[in-house]
């Protein structure tokens, strides 16, 4: 399905089959002289059928187009090496890009999934069905790298680059200031929440996504391009309930601690997630495996807060409250 936003501007929506996402908003502006693609869908088959058929309806010439990539996942930019040819840039965030470099870790996540109550049985298959490592892209890449404030110049449109961490430490979302457009990938969805996990101790990426998301509110955006589902503008009402959803969370994990102290997954399995299942042990695998990351990182937040705390007992991080705590303000 292709939608013509504004001028040149337009929607390839790219189907991810199988996945509660639907679909990837995938944008293409065009230009006489270079494209621009923004977000390519994973590398599968059903992505790669969706993309040749909107690029070629669209009469888009792969060896005049350059890529932005939102953020290191699999549904965003699995599907590059299909698409590069010899003269296409691929811009992208430093922090991300380190990440890629590094490989994706997957004895690390493992061993940190282990220590948070992760079940060894469950561990291997939740791993293999995740799609980041089944669709991640099949050869390296090669990155221009692009920082907060940078400029993309496509056509008629100028993009400023706008570092929001939170849905991932490098996440970069654009700008135009002319159009009032603002091309969100994860940072900001409508119909669904961005989901925020948190797989090692170093970060706090609730309190980096909640920062983000003041950033933005200060912007002023007349049309939301986000990665999934539909086009918005009322973007400020809608950081609201994002930040509400988060604040709820968080008040789910403290009344969750308050019965008892608990591992991560323990309280994942505690928490009221949207999907439809009627128990937690009926959970898909891949679902256990995000909504276990989205407890790790309220944890995190609530423990950097000083309202929890964690210890290890028996190889494993247990969280508990930590003495009387106040109501939370973000
Ligand atoms: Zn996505």
């Amino acid at each position: 399905m292709i939608e013509e936003i504004l001028t040149n501007l337009y929607r390839i929506e790219i189907p991810l089959p199988r996945s509660p996402l639907k679909a990837l908003n995938s944008y293409v502006i065009k230009d006489t002289e270079r494209n621009l693609i923004i977000d390519t869908g994973w590398n599968q088959k059903e992505c790669l059928v969706a993309m040749e058929a909107g690029l070629s309806q669209l009469r888009v010439d792969l060896r005049r187009t350059d890529f932005f990539i939102t953020h290191l996942h699999a549904d965003h930019f699995g599907l590059l090496p299909d698409l590069v040819t010899e003269s296409s840039k691929i811009y992208f965030n430093q922090p991300d890009t380190d990440r890629f470099r590094s490989g994706f870790l997957w004895d690390n996540l493992a061993h940190f999934a282990l220590l948070n109550g992760y079940p060894e049985r469950e561990l291997q298959a939740s791993l293999q069905s995740h799609p980041g490592f089944k669709f991640r892209p099949n050869s390296d890449l090669v990155f221009s790298i692009l920082k907060e404030g940078a400029t993309l110049s496509f056509g008629d449109y100028a993009f400023n680059c706008i570092e929001t961490p939170g849905h991932t430490l490098g996440h970069m979302c654009l700008y135009e200031p002319k159009q009032k457009i603002f091309v969100a990938g994860d940072h900001l969805l409508s119909d669904i929440t961005p989901n925020i996990q948190l797989w090692s101790d170093e970060r706090d990426p609730l309190k980096e996504y909640f920062e983000s998301l003041d950033k933005v509110y200060k912007l002023d955006i007349k049309l939301v391009l986000p990665g999934h589902r539909s086009i918005f503008r009322n973007y400020r009402e809608r950081i609201e309930e994002l930040k509400q959803h988060h604040q709820k969370r968080l008040d789910e994990i403290i009344s969750i601690l308050e019965k008892g102290d608990k591992h991560a997954f323990q309280v994942a399995s505690e928490m009221s997630w949207d999907i439809l299942c009627d128990s937690w042990d009926l959970f898909p695998v891949s679902q256990k495996w995000f909504a276990t990351g989205e407890a790790i990182a309220h944890l995190k937040y609530l423990k950097e807060k000083g309202v929890i705390k964690s210890e290890m007992r028996n190889q494993t991080i247990v969280f508990s409250l930590n003495g009387h705590p106040t109501p939370l303000q973000n």
